[in-house]
């Protein structure tokens, strides 16, 4: 009795808001795709091929340690009602994202779901450990490097693959979705010009980071890394590692130690102040400044203080 009760209530409750859907003018009910990406960067990527035709929102906000975000509750709403979810993958937020998804009760975005999509199989991953690797380790990283966003060519790779998906999902406007991307690629090639010039007279020049999140940033420039402040991706410094890496960085002459935004400043500019070496936050991801909006303004932002720290 009471399931035939409830299913003639979903059919009443469904019957009126066809009713209420086919009263509200066209232009209201002009179906977006509702798209929640992990990561700022993705967010960004997103806009550049999804334009009008999406609406996109991150969790992860782009000053936040990506490996470790704290999700607003509002965000499971969010999750509930996306059409899509774009993860980075490669575990990067294994320790906060899986129990948003599972919460949400959403069938697209749950992996393998029709809406959900794992960004890292389209780029270029480097660091993929040839041994046995696992997070009991304290190892962050165990798939591989997941910072892969910091090479253009990687952003270039991700847009296409994301453009494809929305084209899935929204047949109709798989066409506009198209030449967003093919728009967003041009205007990356005439920008990447532009930043390899400005990088070209710092090929091969070694700097120290705090996490590994540079890797790809520095194969595409040309710069070596020869160092990070953490012993391993995800530990936090020890004083032997530090003492080991200030050898290195003199004997190696290292003038640079960069920092993402999120780490404490404490252990790098020890290290500066024993090398000499300049210790200068840079950063990761779309949104770490403010006046950082878009995927070029975080390439023009790093460039410009590399360029400057380098000088
Ligand atoms: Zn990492």
């Amino acid at each position: 009795m009471y399931k035939t009760g409830a299913r003639i209530t979903s059919v009443v409750s469904a019957l009126a808001m066809g009713l209420l859907f086919s009263l509200l003018p066209t232009a209201a009910v002009a179906k977006k795709l509702i798209v929640v990406t992990a990561t700022t960067d993705l967010a960004a990527l997103a806009q550049e091929v999804g334009g009008d035709h999406i609406n996109v929102e991150s969790i992860a906000k782009g000053y936040q340690d990506p490996h470790f975000v704290e999700a607003k509750p509002s965000f499971l709403l969010k999750l509930r009602q996306a059409d899509m979810l774009i993860t980075v993958g490669l575990q990067l937020e294994i320790g906060w994202l899986p129990p948003l998804i599972t919460q949400s009760g959403n069938p697209r975005i749950q992996v393998g779901g029709s809406g959900y999509l794992d960004a890292s199989q389209f780029a270029e991953i480097l660091e993929i450990p040839t041994g046995v690797v696992t997070r009991a380790m304290g190892d962050v990283h165990p798939l591989g490097n997941p910072h892969y966003w910091l090479d253009p060519d990687n952003g270039r790779r991700v847009a296409r693959g994301i453009a494809e998906k929305f084209g899935e999902l929204d047949p109709p406007d798989a066409v506009y979705f198209q030449q967003r991307f093919q728009d967003f690629d041009k205007r990356l090639s005439a920008a990447e010009q532009k930043w390899d010039a400005e990088m070209a007279p710092y090929r091969g020049r070694k700097i120290v980071t705090y996490h590994n999140s540079i890797t790809n940033f520095a194969k595409h420039f040309h710069l070596e890394v020869i160092g990070y402040v953490e012993p391993r991706p995800g530990i936090p410094p020890t004083p032997s590692h530090t003492f080991d890496l200030i050898g290195l960085m003199k004997r190696e002459n290292c003038k640079l130690v960069l920092v993402e935004p999120y780490f404490d400043l404490k252990t790098p500019n020890s290290i500066g102040a024993a090398t000499g070496a300049k210790v200068q936050v840079y950063l990761p991801s779309v949104g770490g400044e403010k006046q950082v909006t878009n995927y070029f303004e975080l390439f023009d932002y790093d460039i410009a203080l590399l360029t400057k720290a380098f000088e």
